[in-house]
């Protein structure tokens, strides 16, 4: 009997001699830590649509999307002959541009709240400059961000719970902010007890990108009670911005915050970023004269800030984007996957088992210590858990026998629906998922 691992092992040769390779080049071999495998990481060679082809030409239905910036799904012909364009216009103009206007109006046109905007190289920038912002603008000096909720890889943020102490980042740093659980009665009392936090942010629909399920109210109360205490709100939209509206979460939740950070599909699957917001807070970017530039204004440089080709793809893309169909097609095939995987696992009787979702993304648990309905996520479920999806035992070998089978779901667990992807793909999903499930078993798990 070949196992899963055996058969990954076959199918993947040429992945497994680049990841031998990538050892003395890179820390653990990979360039992304989501892309971490105790085995080895694939190594992918093209994509199209919905699909992608690995070193080995394995071809496999991708729901990691460009780590959800590809809403139109890979190669899109708008944004494709877009960049093509730019290409021969020139990548770098040192100057600025009249693209970038274009884009900043189509970002400002689904975003109102954003009465100015800065684009960044990335998301991580984004936030970074969101928090300096926040500090600058109400001269206070903490940040309040919620347990499991990510912004990013830097210093800043870089702590993930009240007791992490992340290595490299000093202690004045880690104590810059402070981390609560995300629920609206625990930072009630926080604001009512303290006068020293300059905002809150977090990602709208809860802890990566719905992981940790965040439900509008949930978010609206937040926008109310921040504003009564004169906190600032940062509504970090990189990944949910475009996609669980074309507006946002925040025009789905009809809230406006004060600041409001995007990437990704910003930027139409090329890197950039951008932060916007209030006029009033935007204008600590601004010039003055010599008192204001030395006290209030925030120094802002980066060398692909609105780079000409991120810009072209951007404005291709949000124009495709806009009028809500892509991300409506792309929300009806995360329900009907989230459907039929449910299915399955009623099917299979597996308890503590389910897959769920917001916004045209999926997540599964698998094996969770609290044995409840097969597909049936309950309310009471610890954000840990939810974060963690489960029994790491289980989920390792989930997301070996998916590959094995043709489905690459981002860290065995999630996925990004596209207007690439298809009813056909969302069969064969299922399919390959009951089927992976069928290698499990034979293997205990
Ligand atoms: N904010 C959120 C909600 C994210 O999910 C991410 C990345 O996944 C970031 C910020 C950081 O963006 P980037 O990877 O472009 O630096």
């Amino acid at each position: 009997m070949t196992t899963i691992l055996q058969h990954y092992q076959q199918l993947h040769e040429r992945s497994a001699q680049l990841a031998e390779q990538a050892r003395s080049h890179f820390p653990s071999g990979i360039t992304h830590d989501a892309r971490y495998s105790p085995v080895f990481p694939l190594y992918v060679e093209r994509s199209a649509g919905s699909h992608k082809w690995d070193a080995d030409e394995n071809e496999l239905i991708d729901y990691v999307t460009g780590h959800g910036a590809l809403l139109l799904g890979h190669g899109h012909p708008a944004v494709v002959a877009a960049v093509q364009a730019q290409m021969t216009r020139g990548t770098h103009l040192g100057a600025e541009h009249a693209l970038a206007l274009r884009w900043a109006s189509l970002v400002q046109e689904l975003f109102p709240s954003m009465e100015r905007v800065r684009f960044t190289a990335s998301g991580t920038e984004a936030t970074m400059l969101a928090l300096r912002l926040a500090r600058a603008f109400t001269g206070r000096p903490i940040v309040i961000r919620f347990f499991g909720h990510y912004h990013g890889w830097h210093d800043l943020l870089a702590r993930d719970s009240a007791e992490d102490e992340p290595a490299g980042v000093p202690a004045a740093l880690r104590e810059s902010t402070l981390v609560l659980p995300a629920d609206p009665d625990v930072l009630a009392a926080t604001l009512a007890a303290r006068d020293d936090i300059a905002a809150v942010i977090l990602e709208p629909t809860g802890a990566s990108y719905g992981m940790v399920p965040f439900a509008d109210s949930q978010l609206r109360a937040i926008r109310e009670m921040t504003a009564a205490h004169g906190v600032l709100l940062i509504c970090d939209e990189v990944v949910t911005g475009f996609r669980v509206a074309p507006g946002g979460a925040q025009q789905r939740a009809d809230i406006r915050p004060d600041l409001t950070t995007l990437a990704k599909i910003l930027a139409g699957g090329l890197p950039g970023g951008a932060v916007g917001g209030r006029a009033t807070i935007m204008h600590h970017l601004d010039f003055g004269d010599g008192a204001w530039n030395k006290q209030h204004k925030i120094r802002h440089n980066g060398t692909f800030n609105a780079n000409p080709l991120s810009a072209a793809a951007g404005v291709a893309i949000l124009e495709q984007i806009r009028d809500g169909v892509a991300g409506e097609h792309a929300l009806d095939m995360a329900n009907q996957l989230i459907a039929g995987l449910n299915e399955v696992l009623r099917v299979r009787r597996l308890h503590g088992w389910a897959a769920y979702g917001d916004g045209s993304i999926f997540h599964l648990i698998v094996g969770s210590s609290v044995a409840f309905e097969p597909g049936i996520l309950p309310n009471m479920l610890p954000a840990a858990e939810l974060k963690q999806g489960g029994n790491q035992r289980i989920l390792a070998s989930l997301r070996l026998a998916l590959i094995n089978r043709g489905i690459d779901f981002m860290r065995g667990r999630s996925g990004f629906l596209s207007l690439a992807h298809t009813p056909v793909d969302i069969a064969a999903t299922i399919a390959a998922f009951d089927a992976a499930l069928g290698d499990l078993a034979v293997e205990g798990l």
